[in-house]
């Protein structure tokens, strides 16, 4: 495992980077190094398999290099934006993704907004270091689109919360050992206040994760029944009643994260870029025919807009200021054009698109794997909040159109009809 980089905090970007490019030859395996400068991102995945880079991530995960402009303490190294962009610059060939996606992009924004310090050194670092890997227990049968009307219960025992409800679409809970949870601390006032966030450890009586299964076949979600589950007082976040604030830190973040702003390492989920359907398109002889190759221009076109709305987001939010209502304009866009790119993916294979099999136990990376992506994304416009709800978001919060009606909205939540 390495030590943790030293950059002084007044080092100029120059420096910064020459320290970088030490610590690479000294710690990044010599094949993914050369692959990364002969063939960046496509070159390092014929030489490293996930399992591989898993295995490596501690060395990276200690370096303070996932999170640079983090504070020392919490597992960063403490540096300006600038000197953050240029590190970022010089880290790009080698691919180095951040694991822990929830833990960077859903606990870390909650945790900074309204966490307490002893909370944030407490599970800042080992989120960094991919040590204690996070879930979302957010959605519920009942509370999706209408998340505040929440129904999972949370009642006070002395030092500690007795947790009861169902939740369900829990993305990695078989995988995680923390959740960040919401439940409901009060039914006497309206939805939106009687809510509290806690942060949750999953290995413990009470706690029931049973997995369900994608349209592709692998079962990465779940439901999760708890019953009696406990959490210390000390991991709630905020002030109890007042989760529904905590839980628009981490909403937002979500949102940038599944549009592939985040700082975590998703960029994009399912399938591959327009880089791969132009080099698919050239090798099945298609891109000579016009009509496709007005959607492959079409389609480069909106991932460059992509790229750079994203860059934007990414660079705001590591000045400090909080993903806002725009965050919903980056997560419809992604979202939809993903799902034209993946499907346009699969129509240069033809008919051999049928060759594919479903399922991650019989996954055959021989075999067409466009269609596991243009699969895959058919969620990208429901998780982390559907388009139709993002849109009403944009209407509202940035375009200044009429709330949207909702008769119970200051109703106590007990008063309120639910099938
Ligand atoms: C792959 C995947 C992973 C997920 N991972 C997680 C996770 O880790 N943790 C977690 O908590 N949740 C997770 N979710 C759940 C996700 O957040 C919800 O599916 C989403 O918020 C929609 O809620 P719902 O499924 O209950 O649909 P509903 O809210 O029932 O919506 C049904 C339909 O009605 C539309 N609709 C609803 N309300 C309105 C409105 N006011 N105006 C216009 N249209 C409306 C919706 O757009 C949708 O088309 C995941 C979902 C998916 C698909």
């Amino acid at each position: 495992m390495s030590e943790t980089l030293k950059i002084d905090a007044a080092a100029s970007a120059d420096d910064a980077v020459g320290t970088v490019r030490e610590w690479v030859h000294e710690h990044v395996p010599a094949a993914w190094r050369e692959a990364g400068e002969r063939g960046g991102a496509t070159a390092i995945r014929a030489v490293r398999t996930r399992e591989e880079y898993a295995e490596w991530y501690p060395v990276f995960g200690s370096s303070g290099l996932v999170v640079p402009t983090w504070p020392a303490a919490y597992g960063g190294l403490d540096v300006s934006l600038d000197v953050a962009r240029a590190i970022d610059g010089e880290l790009a060939p080698y691919n180095l993704g951040r694991l822990n996606p929830l833990g960077l992009n859903l606990c870390a924004p909650a945790l900074f907004a309204h966490g307490t310090d002893d909370q944030r050194l407490r599970f800042l670092p080992p989120i960094v270091r991919n040590e204690e890997r996070w879930c979302q227990l957010f959605s519920e049968p009942g509370a999706g689109s209408d998340l505040a009307s929440l129904a999972t219960r949370a009642e006070r025992d002395g030092d500690e919360w007795s947790i009861t409800g169902q939740k369900v679409w829990t993305t990695w809970a078989h995988q995680s050992e923390y959740a960040v949870l919401l439940a409901r601390t009060d039914t006497s006032v309206s939805k939106r206040k009687g809510i509290t966030y806690f942060l949750m450890k999953l290995d413990q009586p009470g706690v029931d994760i049973r997995p369900l299964r994608h349209i592709t076949g692998e079962a990465d979600f779940n439901e999760v029944f708890l019953d009696g589950a406990r959490v210390p007082d000390i991991q709630r976040v905020g002030e109890v009643g007042d989760g529904w604030r905590v839980a628009n830190a981490t909403l937002s973040s979500e949102r940038q994260m599944v549009a592939g702003a985040g700082s975590g390492g998703v960029d994009r989920i399912g399938g591959l870029g327009v880089d791969h359907a132009l080099d698919l398109a050239v090798k099945r002889g298609r891109s000579v025919e016009p009509v496709l190759r007005q959607r492959l221009v079409a389609l480069y076109s909106e991932e460059r807009i992509r790229g750079w709305t994203n860059e934007r987001a990414r660079a705001d939010r590591a000045t400090g200021r909080p993903p806002g209502p725009e965050s919903s304009v980056g997560k419809i866009h992604s979202g939809e054009v993903n799902q034209r790119l993946q499907v346009l993916a699969t129509d240069l294979l033809g008919a051999d698109a049928l060759a594919w099999e479903s399922g991650a136990d019989n996954y055959d990376a021989s075999l067409p794997h466009e269609v596991h992506g243009m699969l895959r994304s058919r969620a990208n416009t429901i998780e982390g909040g559907t388009s139709e709800v993002n849109r009403n978001i944009v209407g509202e919060r940035v375009l200044g159109l009429p709330r949207e009606p909702d008769p119970w909205k200051d109703a106590p939540w007990g008063d309120v009809p639910r099938s």
